[in-house]
């Protein structure tokens, strides 16, 4: 379908993009990369009056590093988190995240805070978030606020974004021991089931871990009960794989939908949890 006409504005900073959705009294929407928006549109699920494009805002997009932490710009694309050697070296995770979302053109063009904001329960990067424990950054008329990633994903395509509100980009204390394994859908490749987990251990057992998990529910969740079977464990793949069997009584709402039923989804919880958990668990052991 043709989307319904619309007028098209391109921001030239923060403040010029929150002016520009302000002027638009609730017609207006910010486009990133267009790959969640665009199909919208085009299915007339949404009819922005005004598009207002902040991909190209200097220092919206990038990544750097800054006092041990790492902070991704809201309009970097996919691609760009997918090849960063600086990512490679502290977080592969990320990396490993961003390579699996989509083909070329949905990761040249799709950004971190297009996904972050559009909430889709079967995107990736939000289970990565949720095992970094990153904090979302966002600006808008009331001025800046972070949000725990925790905190952030609320349910099926809700967030704890204002409709006034832009994201600028996330922030989070990078983790190498940390992997994340996907069942994705063979067309599209979102994740049916997508968990990402990572450790922290010293002297061979686990401190913490932090698990994510995406695709299965209404939104993407922690899963505490895996996290707590693991804490003070030792760093093996025996204590991994007992813990990972706690993994489906976190979940309480399972999707079910043409791509795979909520016995399927329910039954690769477990499994997914325990491929991440065992590749973080080489990455902690290669150091
Ligand atoms: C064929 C196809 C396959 C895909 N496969 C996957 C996959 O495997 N895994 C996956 O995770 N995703 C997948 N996606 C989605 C893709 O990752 C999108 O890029 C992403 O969901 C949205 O990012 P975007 O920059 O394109 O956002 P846009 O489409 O530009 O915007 C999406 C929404 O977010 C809002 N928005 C954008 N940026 C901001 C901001 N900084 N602050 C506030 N609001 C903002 C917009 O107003 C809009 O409501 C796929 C998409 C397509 C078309």
């Amino acid at each position: 379908m043709i989307p319904t006409a619309f007028e098209y504005v391109r921001a030239t900073s923060l403040d010029d993009a929150l002016a520009k959705l302000a002027a638009s009294k609730g017609e207006g929407k910010f486009i990133a990369g267009g790959h969640s928006i665009v199909p919208l549109m085009k299915l007339r699920l949404s009819q922005p009056k005004v598009l207002i494009d902040i991909a190209r805002i200097p220092g919206l997009s990038g990544i750097r590093e800054k006092d041990g932490r790492i902070e991704i710009g809201a309009a970097t694309v996919h691609h760009d988190v997918a090849t960063s050697a600086l990512l490679r070296k502290q977080c592969p995770v990320l990396c490993d995240t961003a390579a699996a979302i989509g083909d070329p053109q949905v990761r040249n063009r799709g950004t971190l805070g297009g996904s972050l904001a559009h909430g889709d329960p079967s995107a990736d990067y939000p289970a990565s978030m949720l095992a970094l424990d990153a904090g979302i950054h966002m600006n808008g008329p009331k001025g800046w606020r972070v949000v725990k990633a925790s905190e952030f994903f609320q349910g099926l395509f809700t967030v704890d974004l204002a409709h006034d509100e832009i994201i600028t980009g996330v922030q989070f204390t990078p983790v190498r021991a940390a992997a994340y394994a996907k069942l994705h859908q063979r067309a599209s490749h979102y994740a049916i089931v997508g968990v990402a987990a990572a450790l922290d251990a010293s002297d061979g057992r686990i401190r913490s871990a932090r698990i994510g998990l995406t695709g299965a529910g209404p939104c993407a969740i922690r899963l505490r009960k895996v996290e707590e079977a693991l804490a003070g464990k030792t760093a093996s793949t025996d204590s991994i794989t007992a813990a990972a069997r706690h993994a489906a009584a976190d979940v309480q709402t399972v999707n079910s939908d043409l791509h795979a039923s909520e016995e399927y989804r329910r039954a690769m919880v477990p499994v997914f949890t325990r491929r991440a958990l065992e590749a973080a668990l080489t990455r902690l052991q290669r150091g």
